[in-house]
């Protein structure tokens, strides 16, 4: 079954709101409370809303923060350089990339945009804020992947931030970033992140079966982003949807918005009650 976003077309779902994959540069207000002042306006673009193997033909996980000029990416799936360049996004705009855990879906995109940097002779650093293990896993996935590519000399520093995962805040430019760990294996600590910059607070799972921690996470924010992998499977690891909706309430969010979405969620996508992430959705705050 071709799920309704693919189509391209918009629609509303149960609780009226607009989707559609959005045009560039347009953005959908959160709801009808958001009255927001312009300070605090975030843009939260899903340039990859897909699980770890293409499902619908969509982009692995990467969530592009912009806020006044600074630009935050949240996970940097594999595809991430290809999706952000389809869509006509700038990879030298990235001033930070914050990362849940270190699988490839999530964070393979990590190398390509470093050599894109050295290949367009960027200057302007790049911050990674991730899990503990950070250093040596993007170490070891760069030499894989390019060997060589860690000792060379570029026109940039990357500096790399390994989050502590019990909620303390870590400040790099404008943004600030909380991480708690979550429920996933991934060969380091998993995280769910909430992320602040300017006047508006982004919050995400990242992947992980149900946690408390979510709760933690996702209080006060404006958006929560949220996996469900599947509708009503328990995956060891990850969250179902069904799952998700039993503990909807606990979370203290203006929205939640679910991604990581594999076949059995692209086929439900109009039994859904939150919204679902498209590539190229973008939300305003
Ligand atoms: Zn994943
Ligand atoms: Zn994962």
């Amino acid at each position: 079954m071709v799920a309704p976003e693919i189509d391209g077309g918009a629609w509303l779902d149960p609780l009226g709101r607009l989707f559609s994959p959005a045009p560039a540069g347009y953005t959908f207000p959160l709801d009808a409370s958001s009255h927001r002042c312009e300070s605090s306006r975030m843009e939260i673009r899903f340039v990859g809303s897909g699980d770890a193997f293409g499902s619908g033909g969509r982009y692995q996980t990467c969530i592009r923060l912009q806020e006044n000029g600074y630009t935050t990416l949240v996970d940097c799936g594999a595809t991430s350089l290809t999706a952000m360049k389809a869509q006509h996004l700038d990879p030298g705009e990235v001033d930070a990339v914050v990362l849940t855990h270190l699988h490839g879906d999530h964070f393979g995109g990590l190398p390509f945009l470093v050599l894109d940097g050295q290949f367009s002779r960027r200057t302007k650093p790049l911050t990674v804020l991730g899990p503990v293990g950070t250093t040596n896993r993007l170490h070891a996935v760069m030499e894989a992947f390019y060997p060589g590519s860690t000792s060379v000399q570029r026109r940039f520093n990357v500096e790399i931030v390994e989050l502590d995962g019990v909620g303390s805040p870590h400040s790099t430019g404008a943004l600030t970033v909380r991480s708690w760990e979550v429920d996933h294996a991934s060969g380091a600590p998993a995280l769910a992140v909430r992320a602040q910059l300017g006047g508006a607070t982004f919050a995400y799972s990242g992947d992980t079966a149900w946690t408390p921690a979510l709760i933690t996470a996702a209080e006060g924010s404006d958006v929560f982003v949220c996996e469900a992998y599947t509708y009503d499977t328990p995956v060891r690891y990850h969250l179902d949807y069904a799952t998700l909706r039993e503990h909807a309430d606990e979370l203290a969010t203006r929205q939640l918005v679910v991604t990581h979405m594999g076949p059995s969620m692209l086929s439900r996508l109009d039994a859904l009650e939150h919204t679902a992430a498209s590539d190229g959705l973008a939300l305003g705050t």
